[in-house]
């Protein structure tokens, strides 16, 4: 059976999120491909990660001693391409991001492999494994098939698929490839962390953000106001913050962040343009307020109200004082 590579992404001695949801996202292509389930953690240090990665239906955890903590693309498509001859895996999965971007398509190029990247489904369709992902600015949603190929390498958007829960019983084994020949071809200088945030869209439980129609940043307050006083966090669409009007950890999307433990999601003066909807349109209550009642918002919403933005806030801070 060819079974299924992972590479688990890691920062800062922690798994990230997304090595989990692959995991979890391995469970719909244990049918086609069997056994074993296999995860890679690459690092210098890895003890606590091959831990945290043995999670259930993990079979096996390959703990592969780097000579450093930190990502090197060439480490990764070397190592990945090294265990991937040796292993012959039906499918690789690696995360849709910065790291992942920066050797993923490598590794299929390399390896001959089918490629999908920003994957968000995947079926099972007649026993060939079919995936879904955006196209064309997300506009539109392609599936991609891959008829002849043995392996198919898969990037896996984050914040999509579930994780398992509890830990699972694989075996751990280390591994110590030679990766001398690529000494020197690379230096990590140094780790620049993203601005701290004063928001977490994806934590948040109740969101209220604000669109294009706030026209304005002397605007803003009035809405970042009211989202205090209902204890809501505040985001915001991504002209709001292209403008710089709040900054990027507010914007909600496709391009921003999946607001994936949002359970009331208020909309004001946004469209609802598929970038957007790709951030909220699973939130289990919806509200929409827009003077525009044709706005494709309405189409994922659960209420709604064709009322102008400012006529709503200034309502409400009456009703509050
Ligand atoms: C690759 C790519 C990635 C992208 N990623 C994202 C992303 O992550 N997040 C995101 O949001 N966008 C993203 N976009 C942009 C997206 O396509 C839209 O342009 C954007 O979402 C529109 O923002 P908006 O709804 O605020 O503005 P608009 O589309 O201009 O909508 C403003 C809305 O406000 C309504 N309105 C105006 N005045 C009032 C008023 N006074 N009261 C009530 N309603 C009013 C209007 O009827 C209109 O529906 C992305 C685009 C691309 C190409």
């Amino acid at each position: 059976m060819p079974g299924i590579l992972i590479v688990a992404e890691h920062m800062d001695g922690a798994l990230r999120d997304i090595t989990g949801e692959m995991i979890g996202a391995a469970a719909e292509l244990k049918d086609p491909l069997g056994g074993p389930l296999v995860v890679a953690v690459i690092g210098d240090d890895n003890e606590s990660l091959a831990g945290a990665a043995n999670l259930a239906g993990v079979d096996e955890v390959l703990s592969i001693a780097a000579p450093s903590a930190h990502f090197d693309a060439a480490l990764y498509e070397e190592a990945v391409c090294t265990l991937a001859e040796e292993r012959t895996p039906g499918a690789i999965l690696i995360a849709h991001s910065a790291a992942g971007m920066a050797f993923g398509a490598a590794v299929a190029a390399r390896l001959g492999s089918g490629f999908a990247s920003d994957v968000f489904d995947i079926q099972i369709e007649s026993g060939d494994i079919i995936v879904t992902r955006g196209s064309y600015g997300g506009k539109v949603n392609m599936e991609l098939g891959f008829p002849g190929k043995s392996c198919v390498t898969l990037m896996l958007r984050g914040a999509t698929f579930q994780a398992p829960e509890g830990a699972g019983s694989a075996t751990i084994t280390a591994l110590t490839p030679d990766f001398s020949a690529l000494a020197g071809q690379s230096a990590h200088l140094e780790y620049q962390p993203a601005p701290p945030a004063d928001v977490d869209i994806a934590k948040a439980e109740f969101i209220i953000s604000v669109g294009r129609a706030v026209q304005d940043d002397k605007n803003i307050p009035i809405f970042a106001g009211l989202a205090e006083r209902l204890g809501a966090t505040f985001g915001c669409s991504r002209p709001v913050a292209d403008s710089g009007w709040l900054p990027k950890a507010h914007q909600v999307g496709q391009s921003g962040t999946i607001a994936s433990s949002c359970k009331l999601y208020i909309a004001l003066g946004i469209s609802g343009a598929v970038q957007h909807l790709a951030g909220m349109k699973h939130v289990e209550t919806i509200i929409a307020v827009n003077t525009d009642a044709n706005a494709p918002m309405f189409n994922v919403a659960h209420y709604g109200a064709t009322v102008d933005i400012f006529e709503l806030a200034e309502a409400l801070e009456k009703e509050f004082n």
